[in-house]
């Protein structure tokens, strides 16, 4: 688990005030959705320590000034396929800008460079995607790379004009790969790339 104290609270609500806008009371969301990233990094360890403080580094400036809470995520997996659980499934993190009230997100330990993602966290993400299915009515699984795709969707609400990040994680092969295994909850992906060249 990560640290979810009454100032991680407060700036989570913060947040969703922002960019999800009306008056949400608490932090916990309805999960429709299964957003897949890498953390950038080797260590699990260095993950969990930069992820368990509340507030964001100042260093990442477009997304301080987007809110002080930190990023974060409900799972990380990592290189061996070990799943942890750093919060409830249903309480809001902030790791996918327009999704965070619906997605539930899982990040795994590597950078698909030097520590490119491996066949256990394939492995286990599907297993979890799974978990998570069975669990919430999540009717879509998408990479990080792909969240742009879900601009036009009803799911997606980001209150801030121009507020977008364009992100590379994990990427289309990993994500087929994950995808080849869970076929069988015929899961949707993001809407067809058609608005990507607007
Ligand atoms: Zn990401």
């Amino acid at each position: 688990m990560i640290r979810y104290d009454d100032e991680r609270t407060s700036l989570t609500l913060e947040y969703r005030r922002l960019h999800e806008g009306g008056d949400p009371q608490d932090v916990t969301i309805t999960p429709r959705m299964v957003v897949l990233h890498h953390t950038g990094g080797p260590s699990a360890d260095a993950a969990w320590r930069y992820f368990n403080r509340p507030t964001i580094e100042s260093g990442r400036a477009t997304l301080a000034k987007a809110g002080r809470v930190n990023v974060g995520a409900q799972f990380l997996v990592d290189r061996d396929g070990t799943i942890f659980r750093l919060m409830p499934e249903d309480w809001h993190a902030r790791h996918c800008v327009g999704l965070n009230h619906v997605a539930i997100g899982v990040e795994n330990v590597g950078d698909g460079k030097e520590h490119p993602l491996t066949a256990a966290q394939i492995e286990a993400d599907a297993r979890l995607i799974r978990y998570l299915a069975a669990t919430f009515p999540i009717t879509h699984v998408i990479g990080h790379n792909e969240a742009l795709q879900m601009r036009e969707h009803p799911y997606f609400h980001e209150e801030v004009a121009g507020y977008k990040t364009r992100k590379g994680d994990p990427g289309p092969a990993f994500m087929a790969a994950v995808r080849e295994r869970i076929a069988d909850l015929r899961l949707e992906g993001p809407p067809p790339k058609a608005d990507a060249a607007r």
